[in-house]
């Protein structure tokens, strides 16, 4: 998640051991079984709260309008051609095909890139995000993790590579479902839409407190400040919650006392599984090699930086000869336009109200900004070149 901790947590103030940390609305959470809360994921109580057009359940009229407000309002639409039918068509596919042919941690990705496509679509239609904007321009999506942000070298240091082109089958399933206006839309839901997704999702989700008897995981949980927790392996200060807080969000706790300053750290594995088992899913799924030794891990961050050091004076040496073309002017155009937008919450639950996670998101956007800074005068000397070599 947090790989190289670009981003982090820390304790503003003491706390005491057993005391609440962070209480965090999931940003959208997924669940398969019927006794789950539709939006929450948590274990529902026996009263009922059904959506508009009854193709979901609730626990609370809370998560039913933040549902609403979110998502839902698209998807049972008429824009929405039956996506809150197909949606919950999809999922009880998925429910009952057993774990063998589609494990459901895999069939999640599926439905949260369709829950995630209306919320979107939903933002557009508040005016909270220009029509020709994607999910990531939204600042909830765009602060989390994503493994293109991890640069090459620690993608492949993990033996990963992006696009995630083997993901196509599962992008299949997401554009059957999706309403046939944004299957056309340029700059919408494509491949690498779900590529991106994908990543995102993979290391930004934690389990959501569902647990089948067989052990499989029945509901999964977007976090937004919960994100930004990076992991510990002997040493984590707080834990996550199996069951929502009383406002329906994750809660975090302090199993030990915490200091003001000190960062806070959980465990992202389950701490009683053999370590060879850990080793590997820390480095799977969340881009942390707990194998290499500290010095590697050292060398590998200082070569790293060394590379971007380089690559930053070369681009300012280079600022003061650019040749200015059309298209560099529009691509820092680009660049200068977005100081974050903040968005007020105008309902309830509004997808973009996490002001709390706003100053992370602010320096977060700042190192967004310099690699695009730092890409864009690549392109700059490849243009260069270009010119060169044309005799222009
Ligand atoms: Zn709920």
């Amino acid at each position: 998640m947090n790989f190289f901790k670009k981003k982090y947590r820390y304790a503003k103030t003491a706390f005491k051991q057993g005391q609440a940390v962070l209480s965090d609305p999931p940003l959208l959470s997924i669940s398969f079984g019927s006794h789950l809360c539709d939006h929450c994921g948590c274990m529902n109580p026996t009263t009922s709260f059904p959506a508009v057009d009854c193709h979901a359940d609730y626990c609370s009229d809370k998560c039913r309008k933040r549902a609403f407000t979110q998502y839902y309002a698209f998807m049972a639409s008429p824009d929405g051609e039956g996506m809150s039918e197909k949606y919950a068509l999809l999922r009880s596919q998925y429910a009952s095909a057993g774990t063998a042919d589609a494990p459901l941690i895999q069939s999640f990705h599926v439905l949260a890139a369709l829950r995630i496509c209306a919320i979107t679509e939903q933002c557009k239609k508040r005016g909270e995000l220009d029509p020709n904007q994607c999910t990531f321009d939204m600042p909830a999506f765009r602060c989390l993790l994503r493994p293109g942000d991890l640069g090459e070298e620690t993608l492949s240091m993990s033996g990963f590579r992006v696009p995630f082109n083997e993901q196509y089958r599962a992008y299949e399933k997401v554009r059957e479902t999706l309403p046939s206006s944004l299957r056309k839309q340029v700059n919408g839901y494509d491949l690498g839409w779900y590529d991106n997704i994908w990543g995102l999702l993979m290391m930004n989700c934690v389990n959501g407190g569902g647990v089948q008897s067989t052990g499989e995981v029945t509901s999964v949980c977007l976090m937004r400040a919960g994100s930004f927790i990076n992991h510990s392996t002997n040493n984590h200060n707080a834990v996550l919650l199996p069951q929502r807080d009383h406002n329906q969000n994750l809660g975090f706790v302090a199993v030990r006392d915490i200091a003001a300053g000190e960062e806070v750290t959980i465990t992202y594995v389950d701490p009683s599984i053999p370590s060879a088992e850990k080793i590997r899913l820390l480095a799977t799924q969340y881009f942390i090699h707990e194998g290499r030794s500290v010095t590697d891990k050292d060398a590998h961050k200082s070569k790293f930086e060394d590379k971007k050091k380089k690559l930053l004076q070369k681009i300012k040496s280079e600022k003061s000869k650019i040749i200015t073309t059309e298209s560099e002017e529009k691509e820092k155009a680009k660049i200068n336009i977005p100081d974050i937008v903040e968005i007020e919450a105008s309902a309830e639950g509004t997808i973009i109200d996490a002001d709390h996670t706003l100053e992370a998101e602010l320096r977060l956007e700042q190192l967004r900004l310099q690699e695009e800074l730092e890409s864009l005068g690549n392109e700059h000397d490849a243009l260069k070149k270009e010119v060169v070599a044309r005799g222009l």
